[in-house]
C-alpha cells in the first residue's frame, strides 16, 4: 500500500522566553492509504502540533513531512498550499461553516478554490452530503442543523477533493457520547470507503477502539503505534 503520510525524525521548536518548547521531539509516524490511528496524550502534549505539522501548516523545525510521497519541506509556500488542497482534508474541532451558505454551499466553495466546474461539484457535494447521511438536509444552513449535523458536513467538505490524507482534531469534543460514536463510525467508513488515511486526535479511550491503532504522545514524544483488534 502507498504511504499518504510520512514523517521522519520531526522536531518542532517554539521560542519560550529565553529558551525554546519543544513541541514536538523527533517524532516519526507513517500512515497507509486505509488505515486509521487515533493520537492521544494529555493536554499540552504536542497532538495538534503534530496535526499541524502534519498538515504542512507549521512547518517543523527539522525532520520532513512527506505526503503521498511526496517530500514537503523544500516545496515554496504555494505549492505547499495546492497540495494541502488537493491531498489533505482538515477536520476540527469545531466545523467553521460560514453561516449564510447551504450544506451543499459549504462544499461547493471548496472546490471552487480548487477551481473545478461549479456543475461537477454541486453534483460531488450533493453525494458526499448523502454518504454522510444529510441527503435531506442539502439546503440546511448552520444554524438549522444539530452540532453533529454540522460536523457531518464538515467531514463531507474535507472529503471533496478525495485527499489521501485525513487529519482530525478531537472532532467529537462538543457532542455527547452516542453522537461522537457515531461521528467516529462514519470516520472509520469513510476511511475504508475512500481508502484515505485518517489521524484522529481523542481524548476518549472509548472511540479508540474504531481505529487500527493507538500512538501516544506524552511531553512531544510519540510512542510506536499499538495496533488494535478492530471494533465492529
Ligand atoms: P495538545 O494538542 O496535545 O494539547 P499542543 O500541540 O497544542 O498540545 O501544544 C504543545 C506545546 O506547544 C504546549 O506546551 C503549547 O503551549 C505549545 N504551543 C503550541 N502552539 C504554540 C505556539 N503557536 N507558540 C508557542 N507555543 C505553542
Ligand atoms: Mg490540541
Amino acid at each position: 500500500m502507498e504511504s499518504a503520510l510520512q514523517l521522519s525524525n520531526v522536531t518542532l521548536e517554539y521560542p519560550d522566553g529565553d529558551g525554546t518548547l519543544r513541541a514536538l521531539d523527533d517524532v516519526s509516524l507513517e500512515l497507509r492509504r486505509g488505515e486509521f490511528v487515533s493520537l492521544v496524550g494529555p493536554s499540552g502534549s504536542g497532538k495538534s502540533s503534530l496535526l499541524a505539522v502534519a498538515a504542512t501548516l507549521v512547518r517543523p523545525t527539522s525532520g520532513s513531512v512527506l505526503v503521498t510521497g511526496k517530500e514537503t519541506g523544500s516545496l515554496p509556500e504555494a505549492r505547499r498550499t495546492a497540495l494541502r488542497r488537493d491531498s489533505i482534508g482538515i477536520i476540527f474541532q469545531q466545523p467553521n461553516l460560514l453561516p449564510s451558505l447551504t450544506a451543499v454551499e459549504q462544499l461547493v466553495i471548496a472546490a471552487h478554490l480548487r477551481s473545478e466546474p461549479l456543475r461537477e461539484a454541486r453534483g460531488k457535494a450533493a453525494a458526499l452530503l448523502g454518504r454522510v447521511g444529510l441527503g435531506s438536509m442539502l439546503d440546511k444552513r448552520p444554524h438549522q442543523l444539530s452540532g453533529g449535523q454540522r460536523q457531518r458536513v464538515n467531514i463531507a467538505r474535507a472529503l471533496m477533493a478525495s485527499p489521501a490524507v485525513l487529519l482530525v482534531d478531537e472532532p467529537t469534543a462538543a457532542l455527547d457520547y452516542t453522537r461522537s460514536e457515531e461521528i467516529v463510525r462514519l470516520l472509520r467508513q469513510v476511511t475504508d470507503e475512500f481508502g484515505v488515511a485518517t489521524l484522529m486526535v481523542t481524548h476518549d479511550t472509548g472511540l479508540v477502539s474504531f481505529t487500527d491503532a493507538v500512538a501516544r504522545m506524552r511531553d512531544g514524544r510519540l510512542s510506536a503505534a499499538e495496533t488494535l483488534v478492530p471494533a465492529t
